[in-house]
């Protein structure tokens, strides 16, 4: 974190501040003390999510929306194959995405889902209806879950990051699944700057060389350490242990035509319109309850880590899972503002008690251990205890 970050910086129409991290390549992710870019602000104090949402105001849809038609001809198989991959776990975005693309665009996709660390019930439904009700053939991994949770002890502990080694897992699941079934084109769902978590690219191509790292896989990092500390410190591990983690290398695209493209570039993308579609055509089902930590019942609920998950990032960064989806809602046009501080008020920053334990559990840690590595993390000008009780620092409410 570099000085002038020190100093929090509120957007003007939504409620993130300049604390949010860009996404980066995670393998070649050390330590948090490493430079990190962060979300960045137009000199009306506006930040990226906001330009982008302004700009896409201005979007002639009918013609992003011939531009479809067009790729999905280019790509659509003559040969009987699959046209395309929607990669997934019966969330409401990919549900979403693979109904569109079959019925409206008339493309065969082939559903691939990354299993989550830990399983929801209700997560579980989904993707049984995403096959069942949606009508989909689907491929499901699972990684081996006696590795995960150690890469996942590990993650936690040196970055305060337990979904990390998951997230390096499934970034590049969906290209080699497409190199393996010889299907060219890949769907992404929405552009990574409708959140603000990169720059707006200029396209809807995700930039391949982003799931690329050419280093020997002992050189990669997993949760902070290279894998050969890794396997140093826990000897059994051995180099198959971490296939589902090897990034792609620059010569596995030789020869292998892959189109990553994100289908939000050419759709107009509210998550509310977004879950009433999947709702509708793929039974999808919310939860029953809200989630701990924000007001929501029905974005990321399929794996019992991410409540965690999302915890961890709210003591690091004081944007929790309150404040992501208020932010959203705020620049979709469903709520002020003034609402979305007043949710983050009564909800942002609710201890993940639901399924805290469970994830405690699968590290190994007890919940006093956890506790400890969670306060370590806090940073110095985000907190302050007073009265042995945690104080946020620089917030607008
Ligand atoms: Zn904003």
């Amino acid at each position: 974190m570099t000085e002038d970050n020190k100093i929090v910086k509120h957007c003007k129409l939504c409620l993130m501040t300049n604390q949010k991290p860009f996404s980066i390549n995670e393998t070649k992710n050390q330590s948090t003390n490493q430079k990190k870019t962060t979300l960045s602000f137009d000199e009306n104090g506006n930040c990226i999510a906001c330009q982008n949402k302004i700009f896409k105001k201005g979007i002639n849809w009918k013609e992003r929306d011939k531009e479809l038609r067009d790729v999905c001809d280019k790509y659509r198989s003559n040969d009987k194959n699959y046209d395309c991959i929607v990669s997934g776990s019966g969330g409401k975005d990919s549900m979403f995405q693979a109904h569109i693309l079959k019925y409206k665009y008339k493309m065969n996709p082939l559903t691939i889902t990354y299993s989550p660390i830990l399983k929801t019930n209700i997560g579980v439904e989904n993707l049984t209806n995403w096959i069942n009700v949606g009508g989909f053939d689907n491929y499901t991994f699972s990684a081996n879950g006696k590795v995960l949770s150690i890469l996942t002890r590990e993650s936690f502990k040196n970055l305060l990051h337990p979904s990390q080694p998951f997230k390096i897992g499934i970034k590049t699941f969906a290209a080699k699944m497409a190199k393996k079934f010889d299907i060219n084109l890949v769907f992404y769902g929405e552009e990574y700057s409708d959140y603000g978590s990169a720059k707006m690219l200029p396209d809807a191509h995700y930039p391949v060389e982003w799931l690329i790292n050419d280093e020997d896989v002992n050189n990669i990092y997993i949760g902070g350490s290279q894998v050969k500390e890794i396997k140093k410190k826990y000897n059994f591990l051995t180099d198959q242990d971490f296939i589902p983690y090897k990034p792609l290398i620059s010569k596995d695209l030789v020869n292998f035509d892959l189109n990553v493209l994100f289908l939000g570039y050419f759709l107009k993308w509210d998550p509310q319109e977004v879950y009433y579609y999947a709702s509708n055509n793929s039974g999808f089902v919310p939860d029953d309850y809200k989630s701990d930590g924000s007001y929501g019942r029905y974005s990321s609920i399929d794996d019992k880590m991410e409540y965690l998950h999302f915890y961890c990032h709210y003591i690091k960064f004081g944007i929790g899972r309150c404040r992501l989806d208020a932010s959203q809602e705020i620049r979709n046009g469903h709520i002020t503002r003034e609402e979305g501080v007043n949710l983050c008020k009564k909800y942002e920053g609710e201890f993940p008690k639901r399924y805290a334990n469970d994830c405690f559990k699968f590290m190994g840690y007890t919940h006093d251990e956890a506790i400890k590595i969670i306060d370590k993390f806090r940073p110095e000008h985000l907190w302050m205890k007073k009265n042995n009780k945690w104080i946020r620092k620089q917030e607008i409410f």
